[in-house]
């Protein structure tokens, strides 16, 4: 007798299929002991590519921090390249693979004249060989995609106290903003309004209402300038965005937290640092 057979086996592969095209992004924790404290930026993405290396030296667990092969630096302030030199110390190899850093080019000469310098830090770069490297540098660009561990990154700038680039990291199904350190901007909405596939902004917050000329004049966000930004995004709520709110200055975290809760944005959350969002 022939027997007719439904097999499952579409609807599995179609769900494999979704489930490795997911994108993987962290906040790594940045207090001991773990909390949601936030004190340094470092964003892993899928594990292999690090936005910004404020905590990046600080995993306990040495495996993962091996498994980064690009660290981009969006700028120069403490918080986002604090752990640098202890995340470069701490994978390295002999051997001519080594950890790729990617900035402007004025971040990276910022990062050799005061950070790898032979006195804050050894000069990597000029104790690196083509055959024994510690690092290796490459300037990006606004607006200039470059591919890196099957993630097309695209520095777009926004709006700090010092150049900075925000990062859009795409894998052809999911696309996450990061826009770094910034106040009111304008040409990072105009670039994010074009991407279907966004599925994420983490968005910073740095201070409360009661400090919002001082957000101003740093160019941060407090919470009605968050919103502000969010607005400026058209339609985010019903193409499923969510706004997940990092970088709250921890002695302000309590104070921002309630003033954005009492906004009423239906999709913002706030970040879970250590959490491993599946976007
Ligand atoms: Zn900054
Ligand atoms: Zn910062």
């Amino acid at each position: 007798m022939h027997l007719s057979v439904v097999s499952p086996r579409p609807v599995t592969a179609t769900n494999e299929t979704r489930d490795l095209k997911t994108m993987r992004v962290e906040l790594l924790n940045s207090s001991m002991p773990p909390s949601d404290l936030q004190f340094l930026v470092s964003f892993l993405v899928n594990d292999a590519v690090a936005v910004d290396a404020g905590a990046l030296g600080l995993l306990a667990d040495l495996r993962r921090q091996q498994r980064v092969k690009h660290v981009f630096i969006t700028h120069e302030h403490l918080d986002h390249i604090a752990t640098l030199p202890i995340f470069l110390e701490n994978v390295y190899e002999p051997g001519p693979d080594s950890v790729e850093v990617l900035a402007t080019p004025d971040v990276l000469h910022f990062l050799h004249g005061d950070m790898f310098n032979g006195r804050v830090w050894p000069d990597f770069m000029e104790l690196s060989r083509p055959s024994d490297a510690f690092m290796s540098m490459t300037a990006i660009e606004p607006l200039k995609p470059i591919v890196r561990a099957g993630l097309t990154i695209t520095p777009v700038p926004v709006s700090h106290g010092v150049d900075t680039m925000g990062l859009v990291v795409d894998d052809g199904t999911t696309a996450v903003a990061f826009p770094s350190d910034t106040g009111p901007t304008q040409h990072f909405w105009q670039h994010l309004a074009a991407i279907d596939r966004l599925k994420a902004v983490f968005l910073e917050v740095s201070f409360p209402q009661s400090h919002a000329a001082l957000a101003s004049l740093t160019g941060h966000l407090c919470p009605t300038t968050f919103a502000a930004e969010v607005a400026k995004l058209p339609g985010s709520l019903a193409r499923g965005i969510r706004w997940i709110v990092v970088h709250r200055k921890a002695r302000y975290a309590a104070e921002i937290a309630n003033e954005l809760g009492g906004l009423g944005l239906a999709n913002m959350e706030l970040v879970r640092p250590g959490h491993v969002y599946e976007l």
